[in-house]
Parts: structure tokens; C-alpha cells; sequence
């Protein structure tokens, strides 16, 4: 061997090393493809300023506490697994859950039956129907469709073990709690209002039953679910949840291992489906991001390895999702690369 080429061997190995203590010291949780600070904080402003004038959509009011919250609210925050964060605009600003609540909800009902229970009981299905569909009940092969349709959403819910429905309630508000970083609340008068016009809801439990597809009581089961989806969270509490699922399961602020990284695809997958109800199919095709949408005017977009983003703005489309946040979060998609079905999202151009 001679001298020139066992040094280029000695400089390769010395260049190899370095790149391993550089990225270990960059930390484990840090995508190679993350885009540097600069990047994120460039085209989140670019994402607020080009939707904040958009007035399409209305605020839902079918449960009319939802129908009195300011629809100019817009709020964007991005959480990465390396535990970054970035916002802009109404971030602090509590708002409802709603459907977001049963991502979490099916993640503690496989903390606590394990995943392949959860799917036989509950199912994963798309039903090519309206989230709060009552002839989907019937025609579904487990009846209760999918954890993010309300009928899976409410069988799941019913599974959380609990000797009251006020344990089980309490059950889900520290776990969204510990996925969120920080201790979270009911918001009293969206309980209130959807709790006296849910009816559709009610019926709902009442199909399941029939078929033996409710494994609590069932009115009981219908309480809990809707005090998940009036939990209160704000645009950066959202996104830190939604981190937890980009960062297998563990919370990048807190380091707490709040889900089992094996549920983690299971609930992802979920979301690419029926995330966006209606809509999964066309945001799939156009974004390519798991994500779930809740009527309170929230999307939270997962992007695994690597962090989420999350988005408050009231009003909705025709199918229950809020224009701005699908805009947004497509508009920061495109130009971070971040459409999972994208080798670029992986960095291979
Ligand atoms: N609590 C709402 C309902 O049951 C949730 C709807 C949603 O956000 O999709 O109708």
C-alpha cells in the first residue's frame, strides 16, 4: 500500500468518525433532512401571511358554542423531534379539540388492550361516509368503521378501562395531558353545548349496541367522548402532541414515553385514511401527510422522524376541515419537502 493512499484511508476514516460524532452530538432525534431554523421560520410566515386574509369556509354550528368563537383566529406551530419549536400567530389561544381527541383516544386504548385487540374491536376502514354517518354503523363490516369516524371513535372510548366514567374521563385527560407536555382542561361551555344536542351521537351508541359493538354503557360511553372532544388545547400544545407521534411515541419537550413506538404506525395510518374526513382521499393525493382534522377549526399534520405542525383557524370547508390549516399546512408541505410518498421527503432528489 503506498504512503498517499493508506493517508487518503487514515483521512476517510477520520472524516467517517466525524460524521458520526456530529450527528450523534446533533442528537438522535434530528432528521438528517430536517431544514435549518432559518428555513422553518421563513416559510411559517409565508404560510400566515398568504391565508390570513382568506375568509372561505364558516365556523361549524352543530354544536353552537362552536359557532360563537372568533373566525379571524389563525395560529401556526411546528414542533420537531429534536424539540424546536416555531410560531405565529394565535398559538396561545385555547380551542376545542374535537375530533383530534380521538387520535389520542384510540393511542390509550392500545396502551392499554394492545393494537391487535383495538383493530378486531374496532376496525380501520374508511367508510366513504360523513364522520357522524348513521347508515355506515349498519353497513360497516365492524360497525364501528374506524377509530376517527364518531361511531369508532365512541366504541373506542368505551374500551378505555375504569371502574366510572369519570375514571376513564380522568384516564384521557392526563394522557393527552402527558402527550401535550403540560396539564390540559375541559372547555365547560363547548361540553355543555354539544352535550345537550348530541343526539346523533346517542343514536350512534345505541346502533353499536345492537350489534354488540359498545363495550361500555353506551350513553355513559357517549359522555366520555364528548368531554375528549371539548378538551381545550392551543395551536402549540397541538403540535407538541402531534410531535409525540413524529418522535415515536416520546415527548420531545418533556423526553416522556407517552405511547409505545409499535402503535405509532397503527395510529398514523389511521390518519392517513380518515384523518381529514371526506377529504382523506384528495389531501392524501394532493399532501401526502397523515393528519387529523377536529371541527373546532384544528389540524395537526405528523410528520414522522421528523416533527408536526399545527394549525387553529375556525372556519371550514364543506367537509368539516378548516380551509386556512389545510393551506397552510399544504403551502409548508410543498416547500419542505415533507409529502411522506416523496423519496425528497427523505432527502433523495
Ligand atoms: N364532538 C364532535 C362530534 O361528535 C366531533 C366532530 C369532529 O370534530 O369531527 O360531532
Amino acid at each position: 500500500m503506498n504512503s498517499v493512499s493508506s493517508r487518503s484511508k487514515f483521512a476517510m476514516t477520520g472524516l467517517m468518525l466525524l460524521v458520526v460524532i456530529a450527528s450523534t452530538a446533533a442528537g438522535q432525534n434530528k432528521s438528517p433532512v430536517a431544514p435549518s431554523e432559518q428555513a422553518y421560520n421563513t416559510i411559517l410566515k409565508q404560510a400566515y401571511d398568504n391565508f390570513k386574509n382568506d375568509t372561505t369556509g364558516k365556523n361549524a354550528d352543530y354544536i353552537p358554542a362552536l359557532a360563537q368563537v372568533d373566525s379571524k383566529l389563525y395560529g401556526i406551530a411546528i414542533v420537531t423531534t429534536d424539540g424546536r419549536v416555531y410560531k405565529i400567530g394565535d398559538v396561545d389561544q385555547p380551542f376545542s379539540i374535537q375530533s383530534i381527541s380521538k387520535v389520542f383516544t384510540l393511542a390509550l386504548a392500545m396502551e392499554e388492550q394492545g393494537a391487535e385487540e383495538v383493530f378486531q374491536k374496532i376496525g380501520s376502514e374508511p367508510t366513504g361516509r360523513p364522520f357522524n354517518s348513521i347508515p355506515a354503523v349498519v353497513d360497516m363490516p365492524t360497525h364501528a368503521g374506524n377509530p376517527y369516524v364518531n361511531a369508532g371513535a365512541i366504541a373506542t372510548a368505551s374500551l378505555i378501562g375504569g371502574a366510572t366514567a369519570d375514571e376513564k374521563w380522568n384516564k384521557l385527560l392526563a394522557f393527552f395531558s402527558k402527550a401535550a407536555g403540560t396539564q390540559l382542561s375541559l372547555l365547560e361551555d363547548v361540553y355543555k353545548s354539544e352535550a345537550a344536542t348530541n343526539t346523533g351521537n346517542k343514536a350512534i351508541s345505541m346502533i353499536l349496541a345492537k350489534y354488540d359493538r359498545i363495550y361500555a354503557d353506551p350513553f355513559e360511553s357517549v359522555d366520555v367522548y364528548t368531554k375528549a372532544c371539548s378538551v381545550g388545547v392551543t395551536a402549540n400544545q397541538l403540535a407538541v402532541m402531534g410531535a409525540t407521534l413524529a418522535n415515536n411515541g416520546k415527548n420531545p419537550l418533556t423526553g416522556e414515553q407517552v405511547i409505545k413506538r409499535e402503535n405509532v404506525p397503527h395510529i398514523l395510518s389511521a390518519m392517513m385514511m380518515a384523518g381529514l374526513y371526506d377529504g382523506s382521499g384528495g389531501w392524501a393525493w394532493h399532501v401526502g401527510i397523515p393528519a387529523k382534522s377536529g371541527v373546532g377549526g384544528g389540524i395537526v399534520a405528523v410528520m414522522p422522524g421528523k416533527g408536526a405542525m399545527a394549525v387553529f383557524a375556525p372556519p371550514l370547508d364543506e367537509a368539516g376541515n378548516s380551509v386556512k390549516a389545510q393551506k397552510a399546512i399544504a403551502y409548508v408541505a410543498d416547500q419542505l419537502n415533507m409529502n411522506i410518498f416523496s423519496p425528497a421527503s427523505v432527502g433523495l432528489r
